[in-house]
């Protein structure tokens, strides 16, 4: 079986990508970090989500010879000129805390009426194989930030985001199928996935 190498320690993320690659990667082994053996991972300190993706994709085929996945995403808020952006999980600083995220991020927003409270998400997904150019594409996932926290699932800033294709509920209140259907990671992987199957060895 082909396999493929999943570049993520953030197990949510990972469980997003993993159920959206099975569908669209078939015949595939998708390995995560635990499948293979530990190396230094790169620091993330590229100035776009592109960047950053590839910096990762690189170090996961240097690290490991495998056909690599990895993704970069974050919140960009409107009225916080597209911050946090690339800085979204550690947007509160170390340790990484998506309460804390999320908390500040109402803070700052605190003064700011609805129609101002537009948002969106980004992931940039990139792929490196030995012997192929890089690949990278984008998807991106339009909203609004809401005043409070609601919902269970996802993770991250899900709790305080109304997805436009889903008003009134959080992409926290989403089920899987409807957040991976809209969702900036879902579009991203659903666009590459063919590339990625092109360049896959039968
Ligand atoms: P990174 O790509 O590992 O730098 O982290 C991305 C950060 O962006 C996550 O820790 C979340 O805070 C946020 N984020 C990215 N995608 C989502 C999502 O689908 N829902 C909620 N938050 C997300």
């Amino acid at each position: 079986m082909t396999r493929v190498f999943l570049a993520s320690r953030n197990a949510k993320k990972l469980g997003e990508m993993r159920r959206i690659l099975d569908q669209h990667l078939p015949g595939t082994e998708v390995l995560g970090l635990d499948d293979v053996a530990a190396y230094d991972e790169p620091v993330e300190d590229q100035p776009t989500f592109e960047g950053n993706a590839l910096l990762k994709a690189r170090a996961g085929l240097a690290a490991t010879g495998l056909p690599t996945v990895a993704d970069d995403s974050g919140l960009c808020v409107d009225a916080l000129n597209g911050m946090p952006g690339v800085l979204s999980a550690r947007w509160s600083g170390q340790p990484k805390s998506d309460d804390r995220n999320n908390s500040l991020l109402l803070h700052q927003l605190a003064d700011v009426p609805d129609e101002r409270r537009g948002a969106h998400f980004t992931c940039a997904i990139a792929f490196c194989a030995p012997g192929h150019e890089p690949l990278v594409v984008e998807g991106r996932m339009d909203g609004r930030v809401i005043h409070e926290t609601r919902g269970s699932g996802g993770f991250g800033y899900d709790v305080l985001f109304e997805a436009v294709e889903f008003p009134g509920r959080t992409t926290a209140e989403l089920d899987a199928v409807d957040k991976d259907a809209i969702s900036h990671r879902g579009r991203a992987l659903r666009e590459i996935a063919p590339q990625i199957v092109r360049v896959l060895p039968a």
